[in-house]
């Protein structure tokens, strides 16, 4: 009898199930979209029911299209969109506020507020984050504040906080349990980083109530069971979504890097047991906690990435879909000196300039369609490359191969480019659902489905690897290029 793990992949627009195998192939795939609510410009909200409601759903379907029995299903690991913020009751197990979504930029004042009382370095040298409103701890405070009895009852310890790995997983065992694995509450902005362990002083700043909190917990092991599917399934994996992507390419170790091409890009490198701080704009988080082995990485966020796609396609509508940008770009021999910086949303790392708008530079009377099309896509790469020059910096390690997934990574055209800009090997797997495979993982080895990392590194098919074709002089023109480009869009 063959047996099968489900991930459950939370995210903003979307809740997934995925049934995999013990060779990791995908078995069945169910999608439910869910609603984002922007109730002020720059806020964006969800509803948790709907976010639980919707997960019920897709397990379910899943079970039932894959027309397997629920006891095949050996384990069940969850992977989630990070620092989404929920609060609710705990008699009532309903949410007393919308989640507050990670992009949600309501908390901007009181996190400028935390800035000016000057406790950002001791912030960064616990949590190793830079203070924003991205992070859980100021919408807390947020929700606290515009609930009535907010603080009393919190303080009373009638309400709880969970990021939605914690709300999914109360929500699977019936309120039994109230955890969240190491990634999720590195991404918190209360956990020392170092300790793993919520922080006094932390929860003072924010002024939160330490036994609203959920207990920190390994990202694999089995934390109790879930009679969703109609029997008793063990919940095995607990991971943050990019976390859960960076294990899933099998970056076990330290030293390997993987980014992420969708909507944004996410490039994450693992520092091994050890914590790097950066100098160069980056943040060092949990990668995960796997029995006494902890792992950390430097991340990096580029906020415009595949969104830049979508624009030529519905902003501008020179394409139709985005794939057409593969066959456009490279109707052209070079993008004929244009640079785009699609900094719509400001800049992301290294940056970090919130005002900075986007531009185009190098236009003459013969730039094309094809030209405009053929340099927003070399921008994935410029601004990856910046954040792997950040990397550098920080760690003083050469890259040996960067590993890719996200939906832009099947642009061919893109990833030459990457490897050109990089003088470095790209490396594209054949499953490049890379985010579900990660908790797959996880939970496979907590119950024993997959007993070593060479095991998984051997079910880990590489679909394609470009290797640099460019000349380093070449590489250094475009580059100094695409450097002058972003200085005249900060400056502007
Ligand atoms: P997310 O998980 O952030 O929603 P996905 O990983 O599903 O994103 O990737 C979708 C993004 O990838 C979209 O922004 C889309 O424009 C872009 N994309 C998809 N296919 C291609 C392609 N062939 N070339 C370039 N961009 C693409």
């Amino acid at each position: 009898m063959k047996s099968y793990i489900m991930s459950i992949d939370q995210g903003t627009t979307s809740s997934r199930a995925i049934i995999f195998d013990e060779d990791l192939n995908i078995v069945t795939i169910t999608q439910q979209e869910i609603e984002n609510y922007f109730p002020h410009p720059g806020w964006v909200e969800m509803d948790a029911n709907k976010i639980w409601s919707s997960v019920k759903d897709v397990c379910l379907q899943a079970l039932e299209k894959s027309g397997l029995k629920n006891t095949d299903i050996k384990a069940i690991g969850i992977t989630n969109q990070r620092e989404t913020t929920i609060v609710w009751n705990k008699k009532t197990g309903l949410p007393v506020y919308n989640a507050l979504v990670w992009q949600s930029r309501q908390t901007a004042a009181l996190c400028e507020d935390v800035s000016r009382k000057g406790y950002g370095d001791m912030i960064q040298e616990k949590t190793g984050l830079t203070i924003d409103p991205y992070f859980s701890a100021s919408k807390i405070r947020w929700i606290l504040d515009h609930t009535e009895n907010g603080q009393v009852s919190a303080a009373n310890g009638e309400l709880m906080f969970g990021t939605v790995d914690s709300w999914l997983v109360y929500k699977l065992t019936n309120g039994e349990k109230h955890i969240t694995d190491v990634s999720n509450a590195s991404r918190t902005m209360l956990m020392d980083i170092d300790a793993l362990q919520w922080d006094d002083d932390l929860l003072e700043i924010w002024n939160i109530p330490r036994n609203m909190l959920p207990e920190i917990v390994d990202s694999s092991q089995v934390y109790g069971y879930t009679d969703l599917l109609g029997c008793k399934t063990p919940i095995a994996a607990v991971i943050g979504d990019q976390q859960s992507a960076l294990f899933g390419q099998t970056c076990f170790d330290a030293g390997q890097c993987k980014n992420t091409y969708g909507t944004g890009c996410f490039l994450l490198f693992n520092t091994g047991n050890n914590r790097i701080n950066s100098n160069s704009g980056l943040v060092s988080t949990v990668g995960w906690k796997i029995g006494n082995d902890v792992k950390y990485v430097l991340e990096g966020s580029v906020f415009v990435a595949g969104a830049a796609i979508q624009w030529l396609r519905d902003g501008l509508k020179i394409i139709t879909t985005a794939a057409e940008s593969e066959k456009l770009a490279t109707n052209v021999p070079d993008s004929n000196g244009v640079y785009v910086v699609p900094a719509f949303t400001g800049l992301g790392a290294p940056y970090w300039n919130k005002n900075a708008k986007g531009a185009i530079f190098g236009l003459t009377r013969g730039t094309t369609n094809e030209h405009l099309v053929r340099a927003t896509l070399e921008s994935l790469a410029y601004q990856t490359f910046d954040v792997i020059e950040a990397l550098i910096n920080d760690t003083g390690m050469r890259l040996k191969s960067l590993q890719v997934d996200g939906g832009a990574c099947r642009n061919n055209y893109l990833m030459q480019f990457q490897s050109d800009i990089l003088q470095t090997k790209i490396v594209r797997p054949v499953n490049f659902e890379t985010t579900a495979l990660g908790a797959c993982m996880m939970a496979g080895l907590a119950i024993g489905m997959f007993s070593s990392f060479d095991e998984l590194r051997a079910k880990y098919h590489v679909d394609r690897e470009f290797e640099p074709e460019m000349s380093i002089m070449e590489q250094g023109k475009l580059v100094h290029g695409w450097k002058k480009a972003v200085k005249a869009t900060i400056e502007f």
